[in-house]
């Protein structure tokens, strides 16, 4: 998977990508992240991107033509997503998670300030998502918690140890919550391990777990069920 992230802080994106299992991600080469700076695109003189808005009102907007320009000159493949972080997009979701993980490249375009100028928009043809009903100052964090995310759902990515398929939300788990896990000590101040999880009889250990995983999603997420 190749991800081209669309940004005034790359480093936020480097930074994070150069930890973890992002790093060894990358180190295996399941996946590649690739950043470009629109300010290196801008022909303004000052290498400005942003511009007062028109009609007045606080704030800058991010204007159209080193976006464009920076949009262009990535290569892409036959299979990419083009998506422009937006908190008025469409709500990202481990559906769609699943689902973008099977492209061969996504773009993510980062806002920052007030947001884009509307022909952004209206030219380019972005999938607008966000990733939740609140607000945050730039569309960084947004992308990196997509990327996450989405790289989860790719083979070998998260290695022998660890598996997403039981993971809440997930097909293995039919979209319920995860059922609550324990590890050692088996007692800890007066909290015992149940003992379903220590007979070895993984039939009912896989019954105690399917029951645990939809009580919790009743209680927790009646929604989802
Ligand atoms: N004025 C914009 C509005 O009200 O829709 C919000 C702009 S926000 C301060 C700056 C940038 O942060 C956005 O352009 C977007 O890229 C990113 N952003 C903020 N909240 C987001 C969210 N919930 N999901 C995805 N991106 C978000």
């Amino acid at each position: 998977m190749r991800y081209d992230v669309i940004t005034l802080f790359p480093e936020i994106i480097r930074s994070w990508a150069g930890e973890s299992i992002t790093k060894r991600g990358v180190e295996k080469g399941i996946i590649e992240i690739n950043t470009y700076n629109p300010r290196d695109y801008s022909l303004d003189k000052h290498k400005k991107v942003d511009d007062t808005p028109y009609g007045g009102g606080a704030g800058m907007v991010l204007a159209c033509q080193p976006i464009f320009d920076c949009y262009r000159d990535i290569e892409k493949t036959d299979d990419f997503e083009f998506i422009m972080l937006t908190p008025q997009g469409e709500k990202f979701n481990q559906k769609m998670s699943k689902e973008l993980s099977f492209k061969k490249q996504i773009i993510f375009l980062c806002g920052h300030y007030e947001g884009f100028d509307e022909r952004i928009r209206l030219g380019l043809k972005p999938k607008e998502v966000s990733i939740g009903d609140y607000v945050l100052t730039g569309g960084e964090l947004a992308s990196l918690v997509m990327i996450d995310s989405i790289s989860r759902n790719l083979e070998n990515y998260l290695g022998k140890q660890a598996s997403s398929d039981i993971d809440s939300f997930s097909d293995g788990l039919k979209g319920l919550l995860e059922y609550p896990q324990y590890t050692k000590p088996r007692v800890f101040e007066d909290m015992e391990v149940p003992d379903v999880l220590l007979n070895g009889n993984h039939k009912e250990i896989d019954e105690f777990r399917k029951q645990e995983s939809i009580k919790r999603t009743k209680a927790r997420r009646p929604d989802l069920l």
